[in-house]
């Protein structure tokens, strides 16, 4: 334990960020580099407790506390408040194949269920974690690791998101050889089309991607399994198949005046916005919300990741509409620690939508009723009301709208964000493999899908979740996979 009086002396020091306004001017992430003395006070603040609950990795009531990759967080604590950097990356590695990830965009289920939150604010294991991993990059610790022996056994991955990406490097390390199918034109799923710049550089994914080429990972791009190569061409060449296909079809919203030129889904805004930055040609009408009033559908991170680029393409307005009241400041008594807070607060976009308009742009408990379009079919505006919680006879919630709190609102561009249904089922179908409720069947912890030979992990088997729940089941999964292939397993 680094200072066992460190979590008494220090307050919680918040991540440094760049100004909001200054930020907006750009598309380079938000948060600044720590500095080094306030990331040892903070790991100071480590109790190194018996029972760590950072790192437990427990599914309560739905969401993440602690850790699911269980990191072994406070021995890197331990070691960052010694100034021991390389010994800290040996541990976070051992655990997580990319901390540069989670380091930047995981909410930190950790920090959540931190012993110390009991008494004050969590110890900022976030920040500490980006850190050591980053310096591991500035100081040349990450080097390629070529596996020096060949089992002769090949695997397909179908998908390059961070569930892909985890089987993948796992599966390699074990001396297996990797070929992943992707469909884009680049590698990394949600990493690289979904999750802005702002929030996780390209470059950042890239540079993962480059390592992992170089240790001998075949990625083959452009090529949809099911569309460009079919699953009995991928069966006759691989010993096993993980699908790692994700979540992404999208929820659409039913509404009249749907059809507006000018709505479209969060996903496809987002990923044209990352093609944009990065000079990739794309074949869709532009969206660009330059000089137009936005409206976001949907109170989740996909609709604050809309608002963060719409102000940076300089919009006119942008205002977005959750469906739930605003959340408490402090947690409820139906959620407690060592649960995931369920609290407001003041993501990246909120306090650049605030430093530029003078307001936060979140509207709450607002349904919308419907869109309409000028003589050119051309959206217009957009028709809402308040809605209120209340409860029925039986005690079941029920929302009901506030007569007289309709609203109407300019609206040049809307997006769709609110959530999504499942997996996309035409690939499974391709392979015979079931699903239940737009998830592929196959159990957390054993992976195997109905095929033989197949397995599934990620978002396609979970539904649409966390980088480091994908990270998780990659590596999980791979197991299964070494293990069914081999008899016996070393991979964690
Ligand atoms: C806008 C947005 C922001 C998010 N922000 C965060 C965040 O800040 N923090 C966080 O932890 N999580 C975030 N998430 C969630 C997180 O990105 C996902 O949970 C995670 O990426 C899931 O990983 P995956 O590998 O299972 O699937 P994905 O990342 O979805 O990757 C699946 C890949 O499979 C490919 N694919 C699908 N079908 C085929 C096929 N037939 N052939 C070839 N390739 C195929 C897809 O093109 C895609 O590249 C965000 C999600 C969205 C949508
Ligand atoms: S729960 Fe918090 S204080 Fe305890 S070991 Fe983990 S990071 Fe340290």
């Amino acid at each position: 334990m680094g200072k066992p009086t460190g979590f008494l002396e220090y307050p919680r020091e918040e991540t440094i960020e760049r100004k909001p306004l200054q930020r907006l001017k750009d598309w380079k992430e938000y948060t600044e580099k720590q500095p080094e003395d306030m990331l040892k006070r903070q790991a100071a603040r480590c109790m190194d407790c018996g029972t760590p609950f950072c790192h437990i990795g427990i599914e309560i009531n739905g969401a993440a506390s602690g850790c699911p990759i269980n990191n072994l967080i406070p021995e890197w604590n331990d070691l960052v408040y010694r100034g021991k950097w390389k010994e800290a990356l040996d541990r976070l590695l051992k655990t997580n194949n990319f901390p540069e990830f989670t380091g930047r965009v995981c909410p930190a289920p950790c920090e959540g269920s931190c012993t110390v939150e009991l008494a004050g604010p969590a110890v900022t294991i976030k920040n500490i974690e980006k850190a050591i991993i980053d310096k591991g990059f500035e100081n040349g610790w990450i080097q390629p690791r070529i596996p020096h022996k060949r089992t002769g056994k090949k695997i397909a991955i179908v998908g390059s998101g961070p569930a892909g990406l985890a089987a993948a490097d796992q599966l390699n390390q074990a001396g297996h050889s990797v070929t992943v199918y992707e469909r884009a034109d680049k590698v990394g799923g949600l990493l690289t089309y979904g999750i802005p710049n702002m929030k996780l550089d390209k470059d950042v994914v890239e540079r993962r991607v480059k390592l992992l080429r170089q240790e001998g990972i075949d990625f083959i791009l452009n090529t949809e399994v099911g569309k460009d190569i079919t699953s009995e061409e991928l069966k006759n060449q691989f010993d096993s198949i993980i699908l790692c296909t994700g979540a992404q079809k999208q929820r659409d919203l039913i509404l009249q005046g749907r059809e507006a030129e000018g709505v479209h889904f969060a996903m496809n805004y987002l990923t044209q916005a990352t093609k944009r930055l990065l000079n990739i040609e794309v074949s869709e009408p532009l969206i660009d919300a330059e000089g137009k009033h936005v409206i976001v559908i949907g109170g989740g991170d996909t609709g604050a990741d809309c608002v963060a680029t719409a102000l940076r393409q300089k919009c006119k307005s942008v205002v977005q509409f959750g469906k739930h009241p605003k959340l408490p400041d402090v947690r409820s008594d139906a959620n407690m620690w060592p649960e995931q807070p369920n609290i407001f607060t003041m993501d990246y976009a909120y306090e650049e939508a605030t430093a530029q308009y003078g307001h936060d742009p979140r509207e709450y408990s607002v349904q919308t009723k419907k869109l309409v379009s000028d003589q050119n079919g051309r959206l217009k505006e957009l028709h809402t009301v308040q809605m209120q919680r209340t409860s029925d006879d039986a005690g079941n919630l029920v929302f009901e709208e506030i007569p007289g709190s309709e609203k109407i609102w300019p609206a040049d561009l809307v997006f769709i964000a609110i959530g999504f249904e499942g997996t996309e089922l035409p690939v499974l179908k391709e392979f015979g493999v079931e699903h239940k409720n737009n998830k592929v069947d196959a159990k957390h912890g054993d992976y195997r899908t109905n095929i033989d030979g197949v397995f599934a992990a990620g978002d396609s088997r979970r539904g649409q979740s966390l980088i480091v729940w994908a990270i998780q089941e990659g590596r999980d999964c791979a197991r299964q996979v070494d293990l069914s292939l081999m008899g016996s397993t070393v991979l964690p």
